[in-house]
């Protein structure tokens, strides 16, 4: 994977499509991607650890655009997003081998959308027992592994 430093970009993308307030456009214009979780910027979309994670490697993919509706997303940005998702995919089997994944988008509230305004692709990586374990916890989620070390995991395969 070769990285290419373009700052111009990020500065237009910071300036064009965030929105302050957002708690994604706000990690995104932090510099400091370890502390923010963000294990991965592509050129259109980044890739994050969710704080709240429902297992461990618990992953997002997210527009740098600020945009609630899929249907509003733009092609490259949306071709970008699944091609992430794909990879992400992939990261988290070599990495955690589950079982099984859901993939998907929460949008709107009455979807259970956490940040509503901002879309963003769940990848939760899913074990056999897991839901069992859940349904007995409640509310309340235990995640065995620190975000640090999913982090660490997660980011040495970009
Ligand atoms: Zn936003």
């Amino acid at each position: 994977m070769e990285h290419i430093w373009t700052p111009w970009r990020y500065t237009y993308i910071k300036n064009v499509d965030t929105k302050p307030g957002c708690v994604f456009c706000t990690l995104l214009s932090s510099g400091d991607d370890r502390t923010n979780l963000i294990v991965h910027r592509g050129v259109l979309n980044f890739i994050v650890l969710n704080l709240y994670p429902y297992t461990s490697g618990h992953l997002m993919v997210v527009p740098y655009k600020h945009e609630s509706s899929l249907a509003e997303l733009d092609d490259a940005t949306t071709s970008e997003l699944m091609i992430l998702a794909k990879r992400a995919q992939r990261i988290l089997q070599q990495e955690y081998k589950p079982d099984g994944f859901n993939i998907g988008l929460n949008l709107g509230r009455v979807a259970g959308a956490g940040v509503r305004d901002h879309l963003h692709l769940h990848i939760v990586p899913r074990w056999a027992g897991d839901a069992n374990f859940m349904s007995v916890i409640g509310e309340t989620r235990t995640v065995p592994e620190e975000l640090s070390e999913t982090y660490d995991r997660v980011y040495k395969h970009f």
